[in-house]
C-alpha cells in the first residue's frame, strides 16, 4: 500500500486526489495500482495483482497512519512522503526537506545490515535517518539486531494503530546479551523540532544516557530531552499536572530511581566485562 502513485501521463498523483477504478502505477514497481477510499482510513494506493517482491506493496495501513501523522504535523511545505531518491534507488518513507531528515517507518523485520546500509546510503546525500520502530514487531524483551545496530542512533517507538490512534515515545532499559532488563517508562516524544545533543547535559547521566551522546539528533519528550532539563523539571511520562507536594515527591522518586539504574547499569556492565 503506499500513497502515491504516477497517472498515465507519469505524473506523480496522491491517493486523496485520485479516482477509484482507475489504473495507475507503482512508483517503484511499475505495476498497476488502484485507489482504496473510506470513511475512516487514509486513502492509498494497492496493488491490483499481488507484488511481494515490491517494498510499497508490503506497507501496512499502520505504516501509511504514521506517514500520514508525520505529514500533518510537522510543517506545512517542508515534508514529503514516499520521495524518490534515484541516485541511491530508495524510495523514503517521510522527508523533512528543510531540516535534511529522514523518517523510516519499520512495522516488520529488517535486517540490520538493510538498517545501516539505508543511513549510509541517506547520508551519503547529506540526509540523516530517524528510525521509528512500531512496538507490535520491537521494544520485546529480547533485542532484535535492527535494534542492536540503532543504539547509537536516534530511534524511537509507536504504538500508532492504522486510525493514526496512538503515540510515539522513548524507551530506555538495561541491555545485557540483547535481552532489555529493568525497562524505564516511557516518555513520549513529538517532532516539531530536531534538537542537537548537547554534551554537557549528559555530566550528570553519564553511564545512564551514554549510548545517547552518539545520537545527532534528538526530540522534545525523550528521555535526553528531560535530562536537560534542571533535576526538579525531570519527570517520566506525559503524565496529567498533578498537585506541587506530589511533583516533588515523583521527582525525588524518579531521581532515586535513575541512580539506582545508573549503579545497576554500571554494575552489569563491570560483571559482563569480568566474564
Ligand atoms: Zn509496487
Amino acid at each position: 500500500m503506499q500513497l502515491y502513485a504516477f497517472n498515465k501521463s507519469q505524473q506523480l498523483c496522491s491517493a486523496n486526489e485520485a479516482a477509484s477504478q482507475r489504473d495507475y502505477f507503482c512508483t517503484e514497481c511499475h505495476q498497476v495500482v488502484r485507489v482504496r477510499k473510506g470513511p475512516k482510513r487514509t486513502f492509498h494506493f494497492y496493488h491490483l495483482t499481488q507484488a511481494n517482491h515490491c517494498i510499497l506493496s508490503r506497507k501496512s495501513l499502520v505504516h501509511i497512519a504514521i506517514q500520514e501523522y508525520f505529514f500533518k504535523n510537522l510543517p506545512e511545505g517542508e515534508v514529503f512522503l514516499e520521495m524518490a531518491f534515484p541516485e541511491i534507488k530508495r524510495i523514503a518513507d517521510v522527508v523533512w526537506v528543510t531540516n535534511k531528515l529522514i523518517f523510516e517507518i519499520q512495522c516488520s523485520f529488517i535486517e540490520d545490515s538493510e538498517l545501516l546500509a539505508r543511513n549510509q546510503d541517506y547520508r551519503s546525500l547529506g540526509y540523516d535517518v530517524i528510525w521509528i520502530l512500531h512496538d507490535k514487531k520491537y521494544n520485546k524483551r529480547r533485542l532484535s539486531s535492527a535494534e542492536a545496530a540503532l543504539q547509537n542512533s536516534t530511534h524511537y517507538y509507536s504504538n500508532m494503530n492504522s486510525l493514526g490512534k496512538g503515540f510515539f515515545y522513548d524507551q530506555w532499559s538495561v541491555i545485557n546479551k540483547a535481552l532489555r532488563q529493568y525497562p524505564i517508562d516511557r516518555t513520549m516524544v513529538t517532532f516539531e523540532e530536531p534538537l542537537a545533543v548537547d554534551h554537557h547535559v549528559i555530566d550528570d547521566a553519564s553511564l545512564f544516557l551514554k549510548e545517547r551522546l552518539n545520537w545527532k539528533w534528538h526530540f522534545k519528550g525523550d528521555l535526553f530531552y528531560r535530562f536537560s532539563k534542571s533535576p526538579l523539571e525531570r519527570s517520566l511520562g506525559q503524565r496529567p499536572a498533578s498537585p506541587p507536594t506530589a511533583n516533588r515527591f515523583k521527582n525525588f522518586f524518579f531521581l532515586i530511581k535513575t541512580i539506582y539504574l545508573q549503579l545497576l547499569a554500571y554494575g552489569l556492565k563491570k560483571w559482563t566485562l569480568k566474564l
